[in-house]
């Protein structure tokens, strides 16, 4: 028997999966079992902290490894490393980068970094990502593809490239935005700061984009505290993003010299040390993570009007934080839930208002993102911790 759709109702099959006790149920938080305390202690102890030292190299070399992408450089967050990502695939001053209405506004602040202006797409109902289809119809009707790249009819400005972002882990149609971006002419840049453990059709995303960035903010799968990290697979764009967040320093046993203005954005070798304490643990939280869908699903299945949100088909989802999407029909009760579970102790999120509604991205061009407009109102992250599900199964 389905049962009907009420705040109460889901509050409470909420509460079956996860009690909150006399602690707060947190949306996610970090979990620290593994060699964390270790390898920062080492770090004290010979006092290699700063962004020289063998916790750095070892970070990027296990981001190579679990990834499959060929270079990293690990940097102070996921903003810093879009940043250098879209300077590295030469995007200019007055050029156009089109990225989803729907995602985190660091996306777009990466751009404006760059001088250019943010040209907002449309998601898609299987990933809740960038629509590919829908960005090809569009193109069709405003684009220009000449010798020199994609031109905008309507403003008049270059499009330079297309950053993509995997909404929650969930990985966007990557084939059918790779064959956009040749035929349009866009270089391809992914921002996979939500996507670390999740794969497109086996391979692991942040593979499709020219650069891709990666981020180990507080709340993501793995934490350094700080940190992101620049991947490509083209070995000079690695060295040209190593030198230009290094401060574009020359090597020199001694002396001062910069060929270029560059950036100090080198993760230090403290917080990488987190990183390869945490990155040894990614495969157990995606364990986890994964059975945790499960739970949700079951325990969700029998109440009309809800749902959880699953991976798209073709994709391998780390499912970083979980989503509850509303029916369309009971979109105007998202608020009254979200106050009713923070009432719970259970810490719920909306989606980010969509980027065209802040007041420094209202003047940018956009596509009709209706369909963002409308996931806006009917997504609820609900609580997704790694250590949620090991709780559950009464693991230690
Ligand atoms: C976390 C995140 C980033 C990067 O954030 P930092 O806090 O700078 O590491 C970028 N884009 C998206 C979509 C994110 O979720």
């Amino acid at each position: 028997m389905m049962k009907t759709f009420s705040v109460e109702t889901v509050v409470s099959v909420l509460q079956s999966v996860v009690p909150a006790e006399e602690r707060r149920v947190p949306l996610h938080e970090p979990v620290f079992e593994g060699n964390e305390w270790l390898y920062v202690k080492e770090c004290l102890d010979t006092g290699w902290v700063s962004s020289v030292g063998k916790y750095v190299d070892r970070f990027e070399q296990m981001l190579c490894e679990y990834t499959g992408v060929k270079h990293a450089v690990a940097v102070v967050n996921g903003t810093a490393a879009l940043h250098i990502c879209l300077k590295l695939v030469d995007v200019q001053p007055g050029d156009e980068v089109l990225i989803p209405a729907l995602t985190f506004v660091a996306t777009a602040n990466a751009v404006h970094y760059c001088g250019a202006i943010p040209h907002f797409v449309d998601s898609s109902q299987k990933t809740l990502g960038l629509d590919p289809v829908k960005l090809e119809q569009y193109l069709q009707e405003i684009a220009d593809v000449r010798t020199d790249g994609c031109w905008n009819r309507q403003t008049g400005r270059r499009i330079k490239a297309v950053v993509p972002m995997h909404t929650f882990g969930h990985p966007v149609d990557l084939d059918r935005l790779v064959d956009v971006c040749q035929r349009y002419r866009l270089e391809l840049v992914e921002d996979a700061a939500e996507s670390l453990g999740s794969y497109y059709k086996g391979k692991h995303t942040g593979n499709w984009g020219k650069m891709s960035a990666l981020s180990f903010n507080g709340n993501k799968l793995v934490t350094t505290g700080g940190g992101g990290a620049i991947l490509t697979n083209d070995e000079s764009l690695g060295r040209l993003a190593k030198h230009l967040t290094t401060t574009a320093k020359v090597p020199h046993p001694w002396a001062f010299l910069h060929d270029m203005v560059g950036y100090n954005y080198r993760l230090p070798n403290i917080n990488a040390a987190l990183g390869c304490a945490q990155l040894e643990k990614l495969p157990k939280f995606i364990e986890r993570k994964r059975s945790l869908v499960q739970t949700y699903l079951h325990a969700f299945e029998k109440i009309e009007g809800v749902q959880l949100f699953t991976e798209p088909s073709f994709a391998e989802s780390n499912y970083w934080l979980q989503v509850l999407l509303l029916d369309e029909s009971y979109k105007d009760h998202r608020d009254e839930l979200l106050e009713a579970t923070d009432r719970a102790k259970i810490q719920t999120r909306p989606v980010w208002t969509p980027l065209h509604r802040l007041p420094m991205f209202q003047q940018c061009p956009r596509m009709d993102v209706s369909l963002a407009e409308q996931l806006e109102r009917r997504i609820i992250n609900i609580p997704s911790s790694p250590n949620l599900e090991a709780a559950n199964h009464g693991e230690a």
